[in-house]
């Protein structure tokens, strides 16, 4: 068997600021892993520009003029994370062994892609990078994230705790995971699927070099939510359970006033009416709400739409 070859996936959008810094950070990691002989001569690096609207893809061209090993892909407009790291993995599937997918604010230590390189020729198929504190974080993010772990767990969805999109991921894998045809994607959720022998390595998260987050609250609720909802059914489970504890709770109030009524104390109790028709109006607005969210994403995934458009790509010269 031959050295592998391998490709790190870079997201990228609005970078402008951090790409020039974290670029050459890269291509250092890449030329340090080959000189080792651990990977090929032909591994690459792959940049995925989701629509910036800033310099990011002029950026992305020069570098690619100035060194054979980068290389770059357009998205037709801004898509998400998600996609961008999908659209990234799709596009190097079949000219790769190994793909490393990778933040490109230099947020994660790229040291542990040597240790992930060893795990892969060790026999694991994918390796998960997982930071090993949240020492930069703030506690309202640290907090946040964690219970976000932990709601996903409660949930039923398998995914690696403090994991983020850190990952070395084999093309044999990737061959599968092209079969996973969903539109709505939650990808450190998706991986554990696919199955294959895995592991994990441990690294320290840094704050970003430049630039800003892109993942506001917001966002960050946003994933949590498609999350769960693209990988377990279990909220519906727990509705069915809430309308039949709440049913419950209704019968005994019904008998307790028709009791009530029957002994002929019926004038007060408008406020106790009041609270309960608005309860349960809220409870079914709630459900309501969350099954509508699953039969959105059913109505997204029987158009079958592409999940990602590339519209410009750099010359690859290797
Ligand atoms: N990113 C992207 N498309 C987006 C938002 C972000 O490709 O719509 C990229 C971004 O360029 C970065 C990575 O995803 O490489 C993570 O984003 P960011 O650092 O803003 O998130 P955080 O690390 O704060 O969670
Ligand atoms: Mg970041």
């Amino acid at each position: 068997m031959g050295k592998p070859v391998l490709r790190i996936i870079i997201p990228c959008y609005n970078e402008e600021e951090v790409l020039p810094i974290t670029a050459p950070m890269f291509l250092e990691k890449l030329t340090a892993l080959m000189e080792a002989g651990k990977i090929s001569r032909r591994s690459k690096i792959l940049f995925i520009d989701d629509g910036s609207r800033d310099k990011t893809w002029e950026i992305i061209q020069a570098l690619a003029r100035q060194d054979s090993h980068f290389m770059g892909i357009k998205q037709s407009r801004n898509r998400g994370h998600q996609n961008a790291v999908l659209a990234g993995l799709m596009e190097s599937k079949d000219h790769c062994d190994i793909t490393i997918s990778i933040d490109c604010d230099g947020q994660d230590d790229i040291n542990a892609m040597d240790e992930m390189v060893d795990a892969y020729l060790d026999g694991c198929e994918i390796v998960y990078g997982v930071r090993s504190k949240r020492d930069t974080d703030t506690f309202f993010k640290r907090f946040t994230a964690q219970s976000f772990y932990k709601v996903l767990r409660s949930m039923g969805v398998d995914s690696v705790y403090n994991h983020a999109d850190y990952r070395l991921v084999s093309s044999r894998v990737l061959q599968e995971f092209a079969n996973f045809k969903e539109v709505n994607l939650f990808l450190r959720g998706m991986f554990p699927l696919v199955g294959f022998k895995s592991t994990s390595v441990y690294y320290e998260r840094h704050e970003r070099i430049a630039g800003e987050s892109h993942y506001p609250l917001r966002k960050m609720l946003a994933l949590a939510f498609d999350g769960i909802t693209s990988l377990s059914v279990k909220p519906l489970h727990l509705i069915t359970t809430l309308g039949g504890i709440i049913a419950a709770f209704s019968f005994i109030g019904v008998i307790w006033t028709l009791i009530v009524a029957l002994c002929g104390n019926t004038v007060p109790g408008w406020a106790s009416m009041t609270c309960i028709i608005c309860f349960i109006g809220g409870v079914q607005l709630i459900c309501l709400g969350v099954i509508g969210a699953y039969v959105g994403k059913i109505f997204l995934e029987v158009k079958q739409r592409p999940r990602y458009i590339i519209s410009d790509r750099t010359e690859d010269r290797l």
